[in-house]
């Protein structure tokens, strides 16, 4: 997340300002905002209430393996991966983090030999998300080292490779490239969800990371969620929260617990939330498709279509995040579009070409509107 502020004026219902020319449009990070005008129109029914006496305790549930994650969002965890169908949950422990983001460096601290001679190598099949090789190295940690592009990785020495599926930042569905037999694999699913991409199966892998942030659009409530086979990586990735944070917050459990049922009570109703976010999602790349290919500047990543063993509908991916390509002569796509007043991040954060740049698609309605008809009215 870039600190870099908004700063696109909107009128009270929502819609830009006059001027808009002038405006920067910030689309650097992947803030969900999108999801907003969903969640206003639930009204009332997901509004949480919470009484001062209550989630005092630094306790959850002291027989489960992770002490601090509330039963009730265990519940609402497992009965919407039943619902959508993209996760196997049954057997598995289930660790709650303060986001994707702790479980991340979690699974980095469970996985990594406590005693090596060398650090772990982290790995990731570039283009990766751009936060991997910062969580990995801020610390200098002497039990994990970012290694880079998974491509180019032939050491013959242990490592863990992230697995990002959907990838941020290009869309692509993905598997482990490593080929060596040294690995460990992380699943990062963030994305693997119906309005980004076409459900196939339920996912089984040892560790699975999954969030609120990408699923339901509530980052600012930082929860997330591990799918771990085995109970010993569990427990550790547990003390590793313990020792950071001394847990999750129960205020956040609690509410992500009650959109999470409610995602997947809604299901039967008319316009649920995955058929919502689905359709918006659809249309909004359907209208930057149509934006770029009125340049000739431009191009998009194309994705093979597939159906959707949740929703029945056949279709191509639809990522959180549009992987751009400068075409031509321009080699910083990035500073190019900052020119134009587009904030996005350039390709050497995700270990690829500063001709690419990603851009969020999961802003507010008025910004998407600027981007898609800035873009065409660009001359090189
Ligand atoms: N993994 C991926 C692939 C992501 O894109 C993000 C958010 N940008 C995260 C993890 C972190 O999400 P959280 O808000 O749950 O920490």
């Amino acid at each position: 997340v870039s600190k870099r502020a908004h700063i696109l004026p909107t009128t009270s219902s929502g819609a830009a300002t006059d001027g808009w020319e002038s405006l920067v449009i910030n689309l650097d990070h992947g803030d969900p905002t999108m999801y907003e005008d969903f969640w206003k129109q639930k009204g009332e029914e997901t509004t949480v209430v919470t009484s001062s006496w209550q989630h005092i305790s630094y306790f959850s549930d002291i027989k489960n393996v992770c002490w601090f994650l509330e039963p009730v969002l265990v519940s609402a965890i497992t009965r919407l991966h039943k619902v959508v169908g993209n996760a196997v949950t049954e057997g598995r422990n289930i660790v709650v983090g303060t986001g994707s983001s702790q479980l991340y460096q979690a699974a980095l601290y469970a996985l990594s030999p406590p005693n090596g001679s060398d650090p772990m190598n982290v790995v990731s099949a570039a283009p990766f998300y751009s936060s991997y090789p910062l969580m990995t190295d801020y610390l200098k940690s002497g039990l994990h080292k970012w290694a880079g592009d998974a491509y180019e990785f032939n050491k013959e020495q242990p490592y863990i490779e992230l697995v990002t599926s959907p990838n941020n930042p290009d869309g692509f569905t993905r598997q482990e490239v490593v080929k060596g037999d040294k690995g460990i694999l992380i699943h990062d699913l963030a994305y693997y969800w119906p309005q980004y991409t076409p459900i196939l199966s339920p996912a089984d892998y040892d560790i699975m990371l999954f969030t609120v942030s990408k699923s339901t659009g509530h980052a600012g409530s930082r929860i997330g969620w591990a799918v771990v086979k085995d109970r010993e990586i569990a427990k550790k990735m547990t003390t590793f929260i313990e020792i950071n944070t001394i847990g999750v917050s129960k205020d956040s459990q609690i509410r992500a617990a009650k959109i999470l049922q409610a995602v997947s009570e809604n299901q039967k109703e008319a316009e649920s939330f995955f058929d919502y976010s689905y359709k918006l999602m659809a249309e909004r790349w359907r209208k930057i498709r149509e934006a770029v290919n009125k340049t000739e500047l431009f191009s998009l990543p194309s994705f093979p279509a597939e159906t959707c063993s949740f929703s029945g509908r056949t279709f191509g991916q639809l990522p959180a995040f549009a992987w751009l390509k400068c075409e031509g002569e321009v080699d910083d796509c990035e500073g190019f579009l900052r020119r134009h007043k587009i904030l996005t991040r350039g390709g050497k954060h995700f270990g690829a070409s500063m001709k690419y740049v990603r851009i969020s698609m999961l802003s507010r309605e008025n910004e998407f509107k600027l981007l898609t008809d800035r873009l065409p009215a660009i001359i090189s």
